[in-house]
C-alpha cells in the first residue's frame, strides 16, 4: 500500500480496525517515512534474497522489504494485526505472514520450507522486551542467514556494537562478536514512533560470520566464562570467575595465569582471545 508510513493513513487504518497498542508486546510502530526504506535497503534485501521479518506491526517495513526481496516471511505474535496486514499488504504475492512467537517457532524448518536456494537475511524493528533473547536465539541456532538488521534501543545498540575490550563492552558484546561482526547503521529518534518510547533507538546490522573468529573447544564453557566474568563487572576477573563458576580462587588464579590474563583485570578489558583461552584452560 502506498503512503503506508503516512501518519494519517496509519491512524485511519488503526481506528477502522479498532486497534489499541499493547505495551506488553512492545508495540511502538514506525511513523517516520524515511526510516523503513533505508533500513530495508541496508538489510541486504534484494533479488535472490529471502527476508525474515519479526513483528511486522501494520506492515510499514514489510512493505519496503516486499518491494526489494524475492520473498518475505513475517512472524507476528499479535493475531489482532492479521486482518490489518491482510489489508495493508494485499498487493504482494511474495509474502507470507506467520502468526507465531519468534521465540518458539522452528526457524530452521521455516527457512528450509520458505527460502529454497536463497540467501536469507533478517530485518526487524524488534519488540524491545526481547531484544537480546531474539538476537542471541538467531545467532546461537546457527541459522543459514547472512545478516541481521535490527532496530533496538540506542543503549542496547551501543553495547552490542562496542569494541570487545572497551569500557562499553558487556557479555552481549562478547557473545555477539563470537558469531557476527556488528555494525552501527543509524540513529532513530523516539519521535519516529507511535506511541513514542522514552528513549531513542538505533539500527544495527550483524554480519554473520561463517566461522567464529576464535577457537573454542567447548562453547558452553566459553559462554559460562563470559557470563560469570560480566556478572559482577566491578569486581576483578579472579573474583567474578571464582564466584560465577563456583571455583576456588587458587584454581582460578592458575587458569588466568596459564591464559596470560592478569588476576586483577576487569571483564571489560579482556579480548575475545582472552575469553577463549580461559575457557579452553578450564
Ligand atoms: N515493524 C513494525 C513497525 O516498525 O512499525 C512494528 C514494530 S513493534 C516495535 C514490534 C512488533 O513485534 C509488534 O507488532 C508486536 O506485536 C510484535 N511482537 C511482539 N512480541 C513478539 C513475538 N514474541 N514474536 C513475534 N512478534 C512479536
Amino acid at each position: 500500500m502506498n503512503k503506508l508510513s503516512d501518519i494519517g493513513t496509519i491512524k485511519d487504518i488503526l481506528s477502522r480496525h479498532g486497534f489499541t497498542f499493547s505495551k506488553a508486546l512492545g508495540q511502538n510502530f514506525l511513523i517516520n517515512p524515511s526510516v523503513c526504506p533505508r533500513m530495508a535497503e541496508l538489510s541486504g534485501a534484494g533479488k535472490g534474497v529471502g527476508v525474515i521479518e519479526i513483528g511486522p506491526g501494520i506492515g510499514v517495513l514489510t512493505n519496503e522489504l516486499c518491494r526489494l526481496a524475492d520473498r518475505v516471511v513475517a512472524i507476528e505474535l499479535d493475531k489482532r494485526l492479521l486482518p490489518v496486514l491482510d489489508e495493508t499488504l494485499a498487493e504482494y504475492d511474495n509474502l507470507r505472514i506467520v502468526n507465531d512467537d519468534v521465540m518458539k517457532i522452528d526457524l530452521h524448518k521455516l527457512i528450509d520450507d520458505e527460502f529454497k536456494n536463497m540467501e536469507v537475511v533478517v530485518c526487524a524493528n524488534l519488540p524491545y522486551y526481547i531484544t537480546s533473547p531474539v538476537i542471541m536465539r538467531l545467532l546461537e541456532e546457527k541459522l543459514p542467514i547472512s545478516a541481521i538488521t535490527v532496530m533496538v534501543q540506542k543503549e542496547a545498540a551501543q553495547r552490542i556494537c562496542a569494541e570487545v575490550g572497551s569500557r562499553q563492552s558487556g557479555a552481549v558484546t562478547v557473545s555477539v562478536n563470537y558469531y557476527a561482526q556488528p555494525e552501527m547503521l543509524f540513529n532513530v529518534s523516539a519521535g519516529s514512533f507511535m506511541p513514542a518510547p522514552k528513549v531513542d533507538s538505533a539500527v544495527i546490522r550483524l554480519n554473520v560470520l561463517n566461522e567464529p573468529p576464535i577457537e573454542v573447544n567447548d562453547e558452553k564453557k566459553f559462554f559460562s566464562v563470559v557470563k560469570a566474568a560480566f556478572s559482577q563487572r566491578r569486581k576483578v576477573i579472579a573474583n567474578s570467575l571464582s564466584s560465577g563458576l563456583l571455583l576456588d580462587k587458587k584454581t582460578v588464579t592458575e587458569i588466568l595465569e596459564k591464559s596470560g590474563v592478569s588476576a586483577n583485570a576487569r571483564a571489560e578489558m579482556l579480548t575475545l582471545v582472552n575469553f577463549a583461552d580461559i575457557a579452553n584452560n578450564l
